[in-house]
């Protein structure tokens, strides 16, 4: 461990200009490539023909490898192990590899794999909420049980595609048909505002921070208010949830506190279940947030989300922390630099990272 008030200035060694941040040209990759120039490091997209420009097209951005599809990212593996490369993943990256490519993988890899499994499965990722006493939604094995609103979530649903709001039981047999062949989860539908709240812990000093908060601009569940109910009547309007963009959100100060504990209450819990690294670096706690202030925990995300992309220049809760622009990008990357600083680097990578 290194003294907490040693990272709060930002270390002018030079440390990060031996090695290269790298990860696929998507989700929130801007971010965390400008954040690991800001930090000295050296940066790597790696992107498909259609994004390739665009990458091209930023300074900070130092070289680019082109690949025809994401899927493709396994072939340049063996390229990418004989260099001094630290992969950064974020959402998409997780999507486009499976679960044995990661597992597979040598190269450096910022974050720690294990937790992969525990949020990769629904079942698994609600037994690490419910240790960490998080509450969490209902959820239903049948149509027959459901007894309340549900939201019908389908298995591998991207930014909330294909969800579905059913009322009760009976508009649930009456829409099934619709889900034949697809795997979903019956969970109870919480009505209250959703809150995004987006995390840092440091494997190196212990401590948490509260990076930022989003919310989702989700068409068209965020535009039925517009119109009066009476008027909807006979529409057959039905709310959908894909996901267009996100909005900054600062919480109310008094329900600050519990957000805190929520993500204290995450990594322990983590610890427990892959010890004893557990989850470390960026996450995101997916709540939603009811009239009595409860907080319903719908998800978690063990990484970066692009969620952050609002404050690639700080929020106001990284400003509190850093009198400095500090977006969660950077902040992975300040992580790394402090890691090498104090010739700590394993502590902030996968266990199946080989250095060079
Ligand atoms: P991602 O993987 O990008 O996080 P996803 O496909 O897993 O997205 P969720 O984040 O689970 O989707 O949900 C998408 C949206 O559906 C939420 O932002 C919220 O508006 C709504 N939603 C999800 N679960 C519930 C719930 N239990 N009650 C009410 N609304 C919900």
């Amino acid at each position: 461990m290194i003294a907490p008030e040693l990272l709060l200035t930002p270390p002018q060694a030079k440390t990060g200009d031996f090695y290269t941040i790298a990860t696929l040209g998507s989700h929130s990759a801007l971010q965390i490539l400008k954040g690991a120039r800001d930090e000295g490091f050296r940066t790597l997209a790696i992107a498909n023909r259609e994004a390739e420009r665009l990458y091209r097209s930023y300074a900070f951005v130092d070289e680019v490898i082109a690949i025809d599809q994401y899927s493709d990212f396994m072939s340049l593996v063996p390229e990418l192990e004989t260099r001094k490369v630290i992969i950064v993943p974020h959402g998409s990256f997780v999507a486009y590899l499976s679960l044995e490519d990661h597992k597979q993988m040598r190269i450096p890899y910022f974050g720690n794999k294990a937790v992969l499994d525990w949020e990769s499965s629904r079942e698994l990722q609600r037994q690490w909420l419910t240790r960490a006493g998080l509450r969490i939604p209902r959820q239903f094995r049948t149509g027959a049980e459901i007894d309340r609103p549900v939201i019908v979530k389908l298995y591998g649903a991207q930014g909330g595609k294909g969800y579905m709001f059913v009322r009760d039981a009976h508009d649930f047999e009456q829409r099934a048909g619709k889900l034949a062949r697809q795997n979903y989860i019956l969970q109870e539908y919480i009505i209250g505002v959703p809150a995004y709240i987006h995390y840092f812990y440091s494997s190196l000093t212990g401590k948490l921070e509260i990076m930022s908060m989003d919310r989702r601009y989700e068409t068209n569940v965020d535009s039925l208010g517009r119109i009066p109910a009476a008027a909807q009547e006979g529409m057959d309007v039905e709310p959908s949830y894909v996901v267009v963009g996100n909005a900054p959100l600062v919480l109310r100060e008094s329900m600050l506190a519990h957000a805190y504990r929520m993500g204290e209450d995450v990594v322990r819990a983590s610890q427990e279940l892959c010890p004893p690294k557990g989850l470390f670096g960026a996450f995101c706690i997916e709540t939603i947030i009811t009239p009595d202030t409860q907080f319903y925990v719908m998800e978690i995300s063990a990484r970066i989300v692009a969620g952050t992309n609002p404050f690639i220049d700080g929020s106001p809760y990284s400003y509190l922390n850093y009198s400095e622009p500090m977006s969660t990008g950077r902040r992975i990357a300040r992580e790394i630099k402090n890691a090498l600083l104090s010739n700590n680097l394993p502590a902030v990578l996968d266990d199946s990272s080989r250095l060079r």
